[in-house]
């Protein structure tokens, strides 16, 4: 029978066949790749006892060439496929359907997408013109042969294949200027290939010349070795293997654990988030074995929600063998694990923001929103573990800071941690809230992210020291002598703010003097608990809170804007309301909220600029 291929699968392998992506070696590390898995999950499903019961054999993987038919065969005594997870697993992409990839992408592009899909079966394609896969599932028993010539599509048939596992073979491109595919039938570039690519598979991979067959891999797993026989292409080479990112891990942590538990863990921080790691579908955890076989593709009961980003492995044989995964759940020695796991996590990433700052500086950029978002989701419950880990811009460098950084660059005067909310650093600089606080010398930390005020807001302080908006009319940072001026400053022009409060038809609580807000002419604060930015990012929710900032006008007394509005004839509304209107709309707009009727503002500016 006839099928074509998922749209997404299409291009996928178009991509790859056509690919710019040049490293076509790797295909067989994908294939060995797949064939380990099979084996695993022979294992994993034999041990709960509803699979046909595999023979008495060894499992392996063997490979061999065939140089009259320019073939190359790899072939594994796992799972299988039934004709429906055929259909499923080689006709489609798993992973692309909810992702729409652009179209012309750029080549780092398109070595990031597959390396993010894993190359998987399809690498195939990067050096055969057909491939037939030859199945026998472990579940039902019954054998198909799909065969398939490229993008157009494949066939499927029944097969007589009598043993179960699964048998891919390629039959191998006819060589061009660019590669020599003949080269891959040779056994010693095969042998080559998996010693470079395939070395810690746990199981035999044998390579078949004539009637012998040599086993090649080292089989022992990467975590399993000491970290002194390992060397960082080892680790890079595992971390690519296994998907967890396409280039290098910005942080490899391995860790041998020998005690009343003893567990040893290979963990990775990619050097990017995964396409979808912001997305709800992503599936946090690390792989679980039991010495040295695998139980569990992906436990989340191992990583802390804020670390979900780790990829890895742990490898404990304190950890049955045959634990269900309910019963994990509750598995003391995995919390056990887990604890260390995550104290562990923390403690590398505070080394490589001591020792690397570049480097973390990366990191955070990837990871840091799901650090905050840690604090925020857990009502501060997390907050202890998480806080010394952020980092956030501020006004006195381009590079992040620390909060207890923060604390090293205060003033003397200075008993608060002040920050301003925008959507760059030039903006944030341009308000006159925070020229306000450099005129005194108070460092600002700036947020451009959403979730950094919910963030600093469920910490409510940093050893002590208290988070404050500059934003806020809280006037915070104001000595009783200062407060007492601006009092002072308010009284004398009581009458006109409140003209000009009304004027503006109580959009805002108050209207305030103020004479430190340098060249601008009016500035929005807000009072109380929900901020101008929050009121912003609530409005987006899809629930549509009409939560609004309670907010405050303040206009700079020494502006010009100011004198005009102080002689405008009493008689003479119309103007007067103009002007106000205009104050409160570019003080939005600095706010970086809209202009609430633009057509009105128009108007307001050119009869002002008639009226001159
Ligand atoms: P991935 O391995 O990343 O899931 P692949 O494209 O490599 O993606 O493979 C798709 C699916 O096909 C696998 O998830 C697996 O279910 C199935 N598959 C591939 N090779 C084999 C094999 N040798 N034995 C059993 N199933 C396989």
């Amino acid at each position: 029978m006839q099928f074509e291929f998922k749209t997404e699968s299409k291009r996928l392998m178009d991509l790859m066949i056509h690919s710019i992506y040049t490293n076509h070696e790797i295909f067989l590390r994908e294939l060995i790749s797949n064939a380990s898995d099979a084996i695993d999950k022979a294992f994993i499903e034999g041990g709960r006892g509803n699979l046909l019961l595999p023979e008495a054999g060894e499992y392996k993987i063997r490979i061999s060439s065939n140089k009259e038919d320019r073939t190359i065969t790899i072939e594994d005594n796992g799972i299988g496929m039934t004709e429906a997870e055929l259909i499923d697993n080689l006709g489609t992409i798993a992973s692309s359907g909810s992702l729409n990839f652009k179209q012309n992408l750029t080549d780092e592009e398109t070595a990031e997408l597959i390396g993010q899909f894993g190359v998987g079966f399809y690498a195939g394609f990067m050096v055969a013109n057909k491939v037939i896969v030859e199945t026998k599932s472990r579940r039902d028993g019954n054998s198909s042969k799909w065969t398939s010539e490229g993008i157009e599509g494949y066939d499927i048939d029944v097969s007589d294949k009598s043993n179960p596992g699964t048998v891919v073979t390629l039959y191998l491109k006819e060589n061009d200027d660019d590669y020599d595919y003949s080269e891959l039938l040779n056994e010693s570039q095969l042998k080559h290939l998996i010693e470079k690519y395939s070395n810690y598979i746990r199981y035999p991979i044998v390579l078949a010349s004539g009637e012998e067959e040599n086993t090649i891999n080292s089989m022992v797993p990467l975590w399993r070795k000491n970290k002194s026989e390992l060397s960082d292409s080892d680790y890079e080479e595992f971390y690519r293997q296994n998907h967890y990112g396409y280039g290098s891990p910005l942080a490899t942590i391995h860790q041998s654990i020998e005690g009343v538990i003893s567990f040893k863990s290979l963990m990775f921080v990619p050097e990017k988030a995964p396409l979808d790691y912001y997305a709800p579908e992503y599936e946090k955890g690390l792989s679980l074995y039991s010495s040295g076989v695998m139980i569990m593709d992906k436990c989340p009961e191992l990583l802390a929600d804020y670390f979900s980003f780790i990829q890895g492995v742990v490898d404990s044989e304190d950890i049955s063998l045959n634990i269900s995964r309910e019963m994990l759940q509750q598995n003391r020695q995995l919390q056990v694990i887990a604890k260390r796991i995550n104290d562990k996590i923390k403690e590398e990433l505070l080394l490589m923001q001591i020792n690397n700052r570049d480097k973390y500086n990366e990191f955070f950029d990837q990871f840091g929103r799901q650090l905050k978002f840690g604090i925020y989701s857990t009502f501060g419950m997390a907050k202890d573990i998480i806080q010394d880990l952020l980092v956030f811009h501020w006004s006195g460098s381009d590079k992040p800071i620390t909060l207890k950084e923060y604390l090293g660059k205060m003033a003397p005067d200075q008993d608060k941690i002040y920050y301003a909310n925008g959507d760059s650093r030039e903006k944030i600089n341009r308000l006159p809230q925070v020229k306000r606080m450099l005129e005194r010398d108070y460092p600002v930390l700036f947020f451009y992210e959403d979730i950094d005020e919910f963030t600093i807001k469920t910490m409510h302080a940093f050893d002590s020291k208290e988070f404050v908006s500059v934003q806020s009319q809280d006037d915070l940072w104001l000595s009783d002598k200062e407060k007492e001026s601006k009092e002072e400053l308010n009284k004398t022009h009581i009458d006109i703010l409140d003209q000009i409060k009304k004027a503006l038809n109580n959009k805002v609580v108050s209207v305030v003097a103020s004479d430190d807000l340098g060249e601008e002419p009016s500035c929005l604060t807000a009072k109380g608990e929900i901020s101008i930015e929050m009121e912003k990012i609530l409005k987006q929710a899809p629930e549509g809170h009409r939560l609004n900032a309670e907010k405050v006008l303040e206009v700079n007394v020494n502006h010009p804007a100011f004198n005009k509005l102080s002689s405008i004839e009493p008689d003479n509304k119309e103007d007067f309301e103009a002007v106000s209107r205009v104050l409160y709309q570019q003080a939005r707009m600095l706010e970086g909220l809209e202009v609430e009727d633009p057509v009105q503002f128009t108007n307001d500016i050119w009869s002002l600029i008639k009226g001159e």
